[in-house]
């Protein structure tokens, strides 16, 4: 027997029309790229998404269609992202530090038509232009900024003008596709993961369930974590349904933008990855402040190394440590600490901080070994992680091949992370299968042995690679960029991580690099160090 309640679909165009109905005060504050400091509230941007559903409609638009975007976090950006999918279209959102080949592959794969991008990508679409043929464009500015192009292109402003502001979105099924995304193709070619409406409200549910406690009322978030890759974790959704004024960097995302645009708009939350706080804390340092409101922020997409959770910890700001990826929309667990957990000493929080925290309710979490047996949740067994649930995609879009590799027998997702999860639910990635570093018949996580190396005064960033070794498969090497001018020596690294790792896990050399390779979601791209570093001759080869 059926409840008897009534059955409305979760479409995401709700959401815009409760923040618009229901949090006046909050706001979009957006750093554009034209210079400005721009202000709107919800009910703008929900007056504005409708403009631009018209005028997509106006354009010939289908339900279905894909609508790509290639901009900065940015008012204009978040229109799109509503106005697209309340059409029943798909909102379609490209990493512009992807390689032109790359973005090609996906723009074709995607079957992209329209493409919404900021000032900035202009002159790149025009050198990529004879490759994509199909393709009209929309500059993401107004009249007086519109540049002197060789594209198709329409100026935004222009295209909303003289629609109406207001309407009742179309109502269609909640399974609907509402958003792709590619991964980034750190191995291979990138794939589709399609987001639909349901996910995205789920999710969006789900995140504000789980951290609307520690962000508190109508808090003022700062997005780093860019619109272009993975939904910026969400926030276009959960904002809204939480009232967030939402504060939009644009393309400046130093320590010194960062630090100014937090202390001026007074940011309480932001969200990002390690390199970008890595940033912000030198900046705090400099300055021997941190941005006033500053109480909270949330970090993921790679491992937050415990110095840095302890830098910012110490001038009281709460530390959220989470993880998760593109195909799972992307939230799978995140830190926030039970008032238990609260009251442990500082060391042991930071401990449990250094951890990616307990699973987000609605994605269910196993370990298993090579043979695919489940290992046991006793915080020591590692496992490749499995995850299932209404955020986790069941496939890649147009790609059958990936697609049935994606799940096991029982319809989980492999996440090809290693991992431990503890009596208490607390999840511990180990490394990317990929990355970690087999010596001996033995694992070493590269991800144990940076986040202590990283300690060091004399290590700005570092990542641990692994060599190949005649004699035990594999050994680590360190890469480390010097902080300032100063650069550590092997052996001062080994007097700080030997209390804590046994001497094979020790690094066996290391190199020093100017900067480190960033992959194009600002992850330290160890497949460029692997290339980089491929001839190096460990120390104990270099005679044979
Ligand atoms: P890509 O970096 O290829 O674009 P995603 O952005 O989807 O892919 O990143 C997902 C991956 O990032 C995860 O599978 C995991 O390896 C890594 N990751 C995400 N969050 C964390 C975290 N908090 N700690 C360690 N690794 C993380």
């Amino acid at each position: 027997m059926n409840g008897l309640m009534m059955h409305r679909p979760l479409l995401q165009s709700g959401l815009l029309d409760y923040a618009a109905e229901s949090f006046p005060a909050a706001e979009i504050v957006s750093r554009r790229v034209e210079g400005d400091l721009h202000r709107q509230g919800w009910a703008a941007t929900r007056a504005r998404a409708v403009q631009l559903s018209h005028a997509l409609e106006a354009l010939g638009v289908q339900p279905g269609d894909r609508v790509a975007t290639l901009a900065w976090n940015g008012h204009r950006h978040l229109e799109v992202y509503h106005a697209v999918p309340a059409i029943g279209a798909i909102c379609h959102t490209i990493n512009p530090r992807l390689s032109a080949e790359q973005m090609c592959f996906i723009a074709h794969h995607a079957g992209d038509r329209l493409i919404f991008t900021d000032l900035t990508f202009v002159p790149m679409l025009e050198r990529l232009q004879d490759q994509l043929p199909q393709m009209r464009y929309v500059v993401m500015t107004d009249r007086a900024h519109m540049p002197e192009t060789a594209l198709d292109a329409l100026c935004y402003e222009d295209l909303l003008q003289g629609h109406p502001t207001d309407r009742v979105w179309p109502d269609f099924p909640e399974t609907t596709v509402s958003g792709l995304c590619y991964t980034s193709g750190t191995t291979g070619d990138p794939k589709g993961t399609l987001y639909s409406h349901r996910s995205n409200m789920l999710h969006a549910l789900a995140t504000a369930a789980v951290l609307g406690p520690d962000l508190g009322p109508q808090p003022r978030i700062l997005p780093v974590v860019p619109l272009f890759h993975v939904n910026a974790w969400g926030l276009p959704f959960t904002g809204p349904l939480i009232g967030a004024s939402l504060i939009m960097p644009g393309p400046h995302l130093d320590g010194a933008s960062l630090w100014d645009l937090c202390d001026t708009e007074g940011v309480e939350s932001a969200w990002g990855v390690p390199t970008i706080w890595q940033g912000l804390l030198a900046e705090i340092r400099a300055r021997g402040a941190k941005p006033a409101a500053l109480r909270h922020i949330v970090v993921g997409g790679s491992a937050m190394p415990r110095s840095l959770i302890e830098g910012f910890e110490k001038l009281g700001v709460d530390v959220n440590h989470a993880w998760g990826m593109t195909e799972t929309s992307p939230l799978g667990s995140q830190g926030s600490l039970t008032p238990e957990q609260r009251a442990l000493p500082f060391d042991q929080r930071m401990a449990l901080k250094q951890g990616q925290g307990r699973r987000v309710f609605g994605v269910e979490m196993k370990i298993v070994d090579d043979a695919g047996l489940r290992q046991p949740h006793d915080g020591r067994a590692m496992g490749e992680l499995f995850v299932r649930g209404n955020t986790v995609t069941a496939g890649y879009f147009k790609n059958p091949e990936a697609s049935a590799k994606a799940l096991d027998a029982e319809g989980w997702f492999g996440t090809g992370d290693i991992a431990s999860i503890s009596p208490e639910g607390m999840l511990t990635l180990r490394d990317r299968a990929k990355d970690l570093i087999k010596s001996g018949g033995e694992w070493i996580s590269s991800i144990d042995v940076e986040n202590l190396a990283v300690a060091h005064p004399k290590v700005a960033q570092c990542a641990v690679i692994a060599l190949p070794h005649p004699k035990w498969d594999e050994r680590p090497l360190l890469v480390v960029k010097p902080a300032a001018n100063e650069a550590p020596t092997l052996a001062e690294i080994h007097d700080l991580l030997r209390p804590h790792l046994a001497g094979w896990q020790l690094p066996d050399d290391l190199v020093l690099v100017d900067e480190m390779p960033l992959t194009a979601t600002g992850k330290i791209s160890k497949l460029t160090l692997r290339h980089r570093f491929a001839d190096h001759v460990l120390p104990d080869l270099r005679d044979a």
